[in-house]
């Protein structure tokens, strides 16, 4: 079978670079140990050998579509997945027992859906949205919500949605209107329209829960009058029977990627009969379903970064069994073609993706950690690493996702015309990555949240704490002479980061937030290269380590040193783009400001 993930590399990052073991001194989570933790992954790693991956490429040419009455058809083995993952708690695993879970570390949880969507992306996506959409519930719903709908969720039997976007309001949610009544049973009826809806009505489960955003007639316009409802395709009335709520499939979206994941567009209220059930406060919605999108962001920059190392390895296999051409030092046409893996640009290429694939996971697996972190402590301890996480969300979904596609732009590149066909697996990672970019908030809007809001919390608190981190790993870089240069160089970076903080917060205490944020995506593009530096930096103290070990086998070598290489490359190559983003930032004019019409001349 062909390689689409690295668990050798999945080790590495769980139990050395990110030590997971650290977290089973948590209570919640006092019953795991390194030994279970690795039967775990395995499990997910046959799951998706087996049900995930061989239908890969069928889904994406057999795509979910509509069925033009109100339903969407799906290849039959997506509900053979979605059964097989629900019986492996790969739905509810990382929920407490009480809610019927393991109580998984989210690092854990998610690292196994890191190989099912290096597996076969489009199929995890109905995984992980159930899983979010349970985990709202019973985070913010009353104890009859958890208990009708969380557990069908985590059976796999029914599908959980989030139901945001409307044809008027993508990025801007203060502008959804769909509508919620009160009644006097408790129940609000809805009406709208919600599109590009994933997992939504399709064929493989019995019923959906799409927790959607209204607005309750009467309330205050903008984000602040935005409420969340529970609105089931079907509801469960008191005998038993299943009532069809009035939630209608107009149709399907066909896509350029994700072709097996169904994309609906929903009409919620066609007969004035949608019954839609609160969760939490009134006007409290959007606040509560950051819970969702956080996590989504994560999992989006996750499931990047995934897709990516599928890309690389697909391209790896590929250059160690094409042969074409000879050495520049070759001069003998007579002399068999060389691999085209001896060939440097082919090396730069394979470097380049194995840079941001990888680093790329290694920072969506801090992110689950923090997340873990977050309900393991308390007090000051908590709030930091909370604040940590909030600063790296955008940077994780936005960094990999944005690399990520180039990674796998390289990935097609590096097979020469073959990966342009439909016969190899790149074109198609290609194609499924670039959506990630775009939904839980484009890169213009993670741009934003990251320079607007983040950056600012508490003084600039997030921004002091990711420093102290990354000053961490570079003191622990100091103790081996080979790295030395590589944390003095992250420490330039990050006095550079501060000097373009320092000028563009200029703007803002005049009170030009225009011109702070016009170069956003530029301060994004510099955040990522540095943040990504550092997890390579992180990396390779524990290679270095690993190394010095009198116990250390030989065998392992070549892995540690190719991670230590690997940094060395990122350094050489993609961590002077930070340079670069900074000179643009600190110009004082932006060029961002033109008149529309000089863009058509
Ligand atoms: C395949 C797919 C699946 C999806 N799944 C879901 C789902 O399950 N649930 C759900 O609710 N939604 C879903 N979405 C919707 C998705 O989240 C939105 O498409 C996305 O948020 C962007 O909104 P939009 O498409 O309306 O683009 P727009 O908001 O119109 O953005 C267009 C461009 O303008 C930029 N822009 C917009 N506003 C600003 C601003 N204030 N400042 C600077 N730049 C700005 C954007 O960055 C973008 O480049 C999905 C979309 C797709 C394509």
């Amino acid at each position: 079978m062909a390689r689409y993930t690295s668990m050798e590399f999945i080790r590495f990052l769980l139990f050395d670079t990110h030590r997971v073991d650290t977290l089973f001194k948590y209570e919640r989570f006092a019953h795991l140990d390194a030994e279970q933790t690795w039967m775990i992954l395995e499990s997910a790693k046959l799951l998706a050998d087996q049900e995930m991956f061989p239908y890969f490429k069928i889904l994406d040419e057999h795509p979910a579509t509509y069925d033009g009455k109100g339903a969407v058809k799906t290849h039959p083995q997506l509900k053979k997945i979605i059964q097989s993952a629900a019986a492996q708690s790969w739905i509810g695993g990382a929920a407490k027992f009480e809610h019927g879970g393991m109580q998984l570390p989210e690092m854990i949880f998610n690292t196994g859906q890191s190989i099912f969507q290096s597996a076969n992306n489009s199929v995890q996506g109905y995984i992980g949205l159930s899983t979010g959409s349970a985990d709202l519930i019973t985070s913010f719903g009353n104890q009859e919500q958890i208990e009708t709908y969380v557990p069908p969720i985590y059976e796999g039997r029914w599908q959980g949605t989030m139901a945001l976007t409307e044809p008027q309001a993508g990025s801007s949610l203060s502008d959804i209107i769909t509508s919620a009544k009160a009644t006097e049973k408790g129940y609000y009826f809805v009406k709208g329209q919600k599109i590009f809806i994933s997992g939504g009505q399709h064929e493989a489960v019995d019923n959906f829960v799409h927790l959607t955003l209204a607005r309750i007639e009467g309330a205050p316009a903008g984000v602040k009058g935005i409420s969340l409802f529970i609105i089931p395709k079907y509801t469960l009335e008191a005998d038993g029977t299943m009532r069809y709520n009035d939630v209608h499939c107009a149709g399907d979206f066909q896509k350029m990627g994700q072709r097996g994941y169904a994309t609906t567009h929903l009409s919620f209220g066609d007969n004035d009969d949608c019954r839609a059930f609160l969760v939490g406060e009134p006007h409290k919605g959007l606040s509560y379903m950051f819970q969702m999108m956080n996590g989504a962001r994560i999992s989006v920059g996750q499931c990047a970064a995934a897709v990516a190392m599928a890309a690389y390895q697909a391209s790896l296999q590929y250059c160690l069994e094409r042969p074409q051409g000879r050495l520049v030092s070759e001069k003998d046409p007579s002399k068999p073609p060389t691999l085209i893996i001896n060939h440097a640009d082919v090396q730069r290429m394979l470097l380049t993706q194995k840079s941001i694939a990888e680093a790329s996971l290694s920072l969506a697996m801090e992110c689950n950690k923090l997340y873990d972190q977050v309900h393991g402590t308390e007090g000051e301890e908590k709030d930091n690493n909370l604040l940590l996480l909030e600063l790296l969300t955008p940077i994780v979904k936005t960094y990999a996702s944005e690399q990520g596609s180039r990674s796998a732009s390289l990935a097609i590149q590096t097979l020469g015309g073959y990966g342009f066909t439909t016969d190899f697996p790149v074109q198609q990672l290609y194609r499924d990555l670039k959506i990630m970019s775009l939904y839980e908030g484009t890169t213009g809007i993670q741009s934003m949240d990251l320079l607007g809001r983040k950056v600012v919390l508490q003084n600039g608190k997030a921004v002091k704490l990711l420093i102290l981190s990354i000053t961490n790993t570079m003191q622990e870089a100091s103790a081996y002479e080979q790295l030395i240069p590589y944390a003095k160089k992250l420490g330039q970076e990050l006095q550079r980061m501060s000097k373009v903080l320092e000028h563009l917060s200029g703007y803002a205490v005049k009170g030009d937030l225009e011109r702070y944020l016009s170069d956003a995506t530029v301060f994004m593009e510099m955040a990522g290269h540095i943040v990504i530096a550092w997890q390579w930096l992180k990396m390779s103290v524990v290679a270095a380590k690993k190394i010095s070990q009198s116990d250390f086998q030989s065998n392992n070598q070549s892995f540690y040193e190719g991670k230590i290489h690997t940094m060395e490359f990122f350094f050489k190559y993609e961590l002077p783009h930070a340079e670069a983003c900074a000179t643009t930032l600190e110009d004082q004019h932006t060029l961002t400001s033109i008149k529309n019409f000089e863009l058509f001349n």
